[in-house]
């Protein structure tokens, strides 16, 4: 069982990983080499010093440029053991620390830490079905495209990311939303176990009876705040085809964006296609303020063989000049669209993501997109080679009943609440110069009031 002192005992850790007053920076480097030399003494194969080739790549497999930090060291243990006898050094030297494993959370010393140690997960990768194939254990340091194109040839899926380069790690410890998520609930919904070294260094398993029941709860959804997770063991379910459909619209004609943002408002009244809780779709408003270019994304999926789903009859019937287009048929196997995407989760420049939580609400879809807009260009069209997007992410009814079945998640969301939007703000950028400009724009939307309808941030 995880017990208080347990949990407590983390929380120095945390603290000395995050709490920039604790120690000068001098100090801090003195406390990182020292661990970094402990941990090389025991594992000198798996250290690597800020010369080393492995260091540079390692330190900077990150998504963003504004996470890339200088640690001390990298270390990539081989298994949980290793991990835990790195955790108890780490712990004795009281040095910082961060935990890598896809890279992709968008925010400053989440994954990595100026002196200190960076635990890289690159080489946690399992992958293995139990004999009757209705389990898959993963390990954390691989990328979603690993897991599906693994598990494609027996026909079979997992609820993880939608993205095909997004971490294992990430995304399961955070909740996750998938193209499942409408029957299965979030992506931490359907673990039924986790292999987690502890602030002890202890390595152990957590399952919902026994000893660590309560951790077992925790880590749906508790983020990074009980432990390392080096194993995830999650439900398998069949899929092989699916429609893939949708396309990147130029949005320049006003009168096109109100037919686009119709056509979402009908996918998310009562009876539109966010209550067929087969399928699943993001719609995006982007913008480069610099040229003026507005596109307007819809990206639909649908496994199963039906070339036409009718929950998706508002966005086919749309025309405007089209400036990609994903195919718009069914093919054989689902995992076109994750890879597809790729291109969408490229390492590079500087991004920074934020989230709002809204009711399916005509205003509130609106207020969304003309806040984003009309705070969004003054400041965007000074700074070269930005962008912004905003995603929006249907959450339907049967999503939150789903999840409320798995009974296992302390994001504990209702399903009364009914469907929402996860709402995701993207900003990209190039120069270091601007991030100060960009961090305050985002600080200025994410205050977006004159909405009842506007939730607080309820899935970020
Ligand atoms: C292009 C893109 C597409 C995305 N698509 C989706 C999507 O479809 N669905 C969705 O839900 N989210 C999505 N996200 C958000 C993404 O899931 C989160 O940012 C997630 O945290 C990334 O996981 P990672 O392992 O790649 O990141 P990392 O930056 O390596 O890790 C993120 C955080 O989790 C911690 N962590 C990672 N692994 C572990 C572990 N094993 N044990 C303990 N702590 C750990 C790290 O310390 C860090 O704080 C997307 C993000 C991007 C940039």
């Amino acid at each position: 069982m995880i017990t208080l002192s347990t949990i407590l005992g983390l929380l120095p850790l945390l603290a000395a990983a995050t709490n920039s007053t604790l120690a000068s920076s001098g100090a801090s480097a003195a406390l990182g080499a020292r661990a970094c030399n402990q941990i090389a003494a025991v594992y000198p194969n798996d250290v690597f010093w800020p010369q080393s080739e492995t260091f540079q790549s390692e330190s900077t497999a990150i998504y963003s440029d504004t996470c890339i930090l200088s640690p001390s060291c990298v270390f990539e243990p081989s298994s949980a053991a290793d991990l835990g006898s790195a955790v108890k050094i780490i712990k004795a030297a009281r040095s910082r620390f961060a935990v890598r494993a896809g890279g992709h959370m968008p925010v400053p010393g989440a994954q990595s830490v100026q002196s200190g140690v960076m635990i890289s997960l690159s080489k946690l990768n399992t992958r293995r079905l139990n004999a009757d194939k209705t389990i898959a254990s993963i390990g954390p340091g691989q990328v979603w495209a690993d897991v599906y194109t693994w598990l494609a040839p027996e026909g079979l899926a997992v609820n993880g990311g939608r993205y095909g380069t997004v971490g294992v790690g990430g995304l399961l410890i955070g909740g996750g939303i998938s193209y499942f998520s409408s029957t299965k609930g979030w992506g931490c919904d359907t673990i039924v176990g986790y292999e987690v070294v502890l602030a002890d260094g202890s390595v152990v398993e957590a399952r919902a009876n026994g000893e660590h029941a309560d951790l077992f709860w925790a880590l749906h959804g508790g983020h990074n705040n009980f432990g390392i997770v080096t194993r995830f063991d999650t439900k398998t379910f069949p899929v092989t085809s699916a429609y893939i459909g949708g396309a990147s619209w130029d949005g320049k004609d006003t009168a096109f964006q109100t037919q686009f943002l119709s056509a979402f408002e009908s996918y998310m009244a009562p009876g539109g296609g966010v209550d067929d809780p087969s399928v699943a779709i993001s719609a995006i408003i982007g913008l480069t303020p610099s040229t003026g270019l507005t596109q307007l994304t819809s990206i639909q999926f649908a496994p199963g063989t039906d070339a036409n789903p009718q929950a998706f009859e508002n966005f086919t019937t749309l025309n405007a000049p089209v400036i990609q287009a994903l195919p718009d048929a069914v093919l054989s196997s689902w995992t076109a669209l994750p890879i597809l995407l790729e291109q969408l989760g490229e390492r590079g420049s500087r991004q920074i993501y934020s989230s709002v939580s809204f009711f399916p609400d005509p205003r509130a879809i609106r207020i969304a997109n003309e806040t984003v807009v009309e705070l969004a260009v003054p400041v965007l069209s000074g700074i070269p080679n930005s962008t912004i997007a905003l995603t929006y992410q249907p959450v339907s009814k049967d999503w939150l009943a789903a999840s409320k079945a798995s009974g296992h998640n302390v994001l504990d969301l209702n399903p009364e609440l009914g469907t929402f939007i996860a709402g995701l703000l993207t900003v990209t950028w190039t120069e270091a110069a601007d991030d100060v400009a960009v961090n305050l724009l985002v600080e200025r939307i994410r205050r977006i009031r004159g909405s009842t309808r506007i939730l607080p941030s309820v899935y970020a």
